[in-house]
C-alpha cells in the first residue's frame, strides 16, 4: 500500500460542488481498489446523506471527535461502497466551534486523530464548509493537499484568489507542507461561451494543476444524492459518472508524480 493522501475538498463559496466531488472521487477511488475514507466536516452532512446514511440517526459523528468524546475509528462507518468508509457529520456540529473556545492546539485535532488511523488508507478525502471556520482550518491543517472544484461561472476567480491566499496562510503558521492537489471544473456547460471562457482563464493563471477531466453538468448528479448513491452505483452510464471515474484516474495518477 503506498502513503497515504490526506485531500480536503475546500472553496469557501457553496454550492460549487463540493460534496458532489467529495461523494464521487472518494466512491471512484475506491472501485479502483483503493481504500479511501471520506469525512464529512460539514454541518449540512450532505456527504454522510448522499452515501445512504441517517445523518440524523447517528449516535456518533465528528462533533465527537472534536470535543474528545470519541476516536475516529469509534465513528467510522461503512457506506455501500466497498473501500469506502465515512465520518459523518450533521447538524450538531455547528456547536463544536463555540464549544472549543479556549482549548489549545485546536486546530490540530483532526490532524492528530487521522494520525492514528492513516495507514489503513490511501486517500482519506475531507469535504469541507463553504466558509472558513475552524473546522476548515482542522481540515487544511491535517491535509497534505488541497483539492478546489471550481463552478464554471463568473466570480470563479475572485473566490479562488482569497482561496490561494488562504492556503499560504495556513501554510505559514499550521501546515508548512499544504499543496494543491488540484482544481476541477464542476457544472460545466458546453452550450454556453461563459463556461468555456471561466476555463480558458483558469487555464491562463494556474494551467498545470487544472485536471483534464471536466464535470459537466449533468442532472443524474443533481438526483443521485436523494437516492443515498454515488453516481456509479445510481446512473453508471451517466456522463457524470464516465467524468468522475477519469477526474479518479487522474488523482491516482498524480500519487505517481
Ligand atoms: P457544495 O458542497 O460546494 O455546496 P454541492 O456538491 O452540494 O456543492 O452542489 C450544489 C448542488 O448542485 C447540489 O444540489 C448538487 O446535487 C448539485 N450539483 C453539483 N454538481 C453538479 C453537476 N455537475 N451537475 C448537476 N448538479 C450538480
Ligand atoms: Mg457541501
Amino acid at each position: 500500500m503506498g502513503k497515504v493522501r490526506v485531500i480536503a475538498v475546500t472553496n469557501q463559496k457553496g454550492g460549487v460542488g463540493k460534496t458532489t466531488t467529495a461523494i464521487n472521487l472518494s466512491a471512484s477511488l475506491a472501485t479502483y481498489g483503493k481504500k479511501v475514507l471520506v469525512i464529512d466536516a460539514d454541518q449540512q452532512g450532505n456527504t454522510t446523506s448522499g452515501l445512504g446514511l441517517d445523518k440524523n440517526g447517528m449516535e456518533l459523528t465528528i462533533y465527537n471527535m472534536f470535543l474528545g468524546e470519541a476516536t475516529i475509528s469509534d465513528i467510522k462507518q461503512p457506506t455501500c461502497v466497498e473501500g469506502l468508509e465515512i465520518i459523518p457529520a450533521n447538524i450538531s456540529l455547528t456547536g463544536a466551534e463555540i464549544e472549543l473556545i479556549g482549548k489549545e492546539e485546536r486546530e490540530f485535532i483532526l490532524k492528530e486523530e487521522l494520525e492514528k488511523i492513516k495507514e489503513s488508507y490511501d486517500f482519506i478525502i475531507i469535504d469541507c464548509p463553504p466558509s472558513l471556520n475552524l473546522i476548515t482550518i482542522n481540515a487544511l491543517t491535517a491535509a497534505n493537499t488541497v483539492l478546489v472544484p471550481i463552478q464554471c461561472e463568473y466570480f470563479a476567480l475572485e473566490g479562488l484568489e482569497q482561496l490561494l491566499h488562504t492556503i499560504n496562510l495556513v501554510k505559514k503558521r499550521l501546515n508548512p507542507y499544504l499543496e494543491i492537489e488540484g482544481i476541477v471544473f464542476t457544472m460545466f456547460d458546453a452550450r454556453t461561451n461563459l463556461s468555456l471562457q471561466v476555463v480558458e482563464e483558469v487555464k491562463r493563471s494556474l494551467g498545470s494543476s487544472v485536471y483534464r477531466s471536466i464535470i459537466p453538468r449533468n442532472v443524474r448528479l443533481g438526483e443521485a444524492p436523494s437516492h443515498g448513491l454515488p453516481i456509479h452505483l445510481y446512473d453508471p452510464k451517466s456522463k457524470g459518472a464516465e467524468s468522475y471515474a477519469l477526474l479518479a484516474e487522474e488523482v491516482i495518477e498524480r500519487e505517481w508524480s
